[in-house]
């Protein structure tokens, strides 16, 4: 069965099989959590991004999806990039921000990866109240990954939480 982790920390700087970005639809590049990973990822990952665009996502990567590239020189071997939903307080958008992550644990299945570092998705740029997004993230993960059947593919996954606010807010919500 998968060990859930919650990690104060930067994502950019942690040795595992797949680090999970809160991009955004172009994959071209932005502020947070994706400024850092390409930063410190390098050029092959925007170029793959680039290649994406190009073919598969023309239009973007739809809110509620994900997808893998290299993660260039970050110590991890893919970057899976999820799109988050904007925080509305008109709209329920809940169901595409758990879509975020059980779209990238489909994917870091599908590449074979065991340990995936996970970010607070939608609660930066996106505005996402932190507490309800770290609810919707422990209850999708633990669906994904410590249903009856579903223990093998995962050895663990880690929520990197930027600050004290957000591993408090993941701490509670576990
Ligand atoms: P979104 O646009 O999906 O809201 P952001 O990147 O703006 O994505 O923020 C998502 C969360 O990631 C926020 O809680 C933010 O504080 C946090 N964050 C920002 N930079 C990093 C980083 N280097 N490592 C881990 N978490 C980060």
């Amino acid at each position: 069965m998968a060990t859930i982790r919650l990690l104060r920390g930067d994502i950019t700087e942690q040795s595992v099989d797949a680090v999970v970005n809160a991009a955004n639809s172009s994959l071209l590049g932005g502020g947070g959590v994706d400024g850092a990973i390409h930063r410190r990822g390098g050029p092959e990952i925007l170029a793959e991004c680039r290649a994406l665009r190009a073919s598969r996502y023309r239009e973007g990567l739809p809110t509620g999806r994900a997808v893998a590239t290299t993660a260039g020189r970050l110590p991890a071997r893919w970057v899976i990039h999820t799109v988050g939903p904007v925080w509305s307080p008109a709209e329920d958008r809940s169901g595409q921000l758990a879509s975020c992550y059980r779209e990238s644990l489909r994917v870091a299945r599908e590449l074979g990866a065991r340990t995936v570092a996970f970010p607070a998705v939608s609660t930066g740029a996106y505005g996402w109240p932190l507490d309800d997004g770290a609810r919707i993230a422990l209850r999708t993960v633990r669906e994904e990954t410590q249903g009856p059947g579903k223990d093998e593919a995962f050895e663990e996954i880690r929520f990197v939480l930027f600050d004290q606010r957000a591993h408090d807010a993941f701490s509670a919500a576990l």
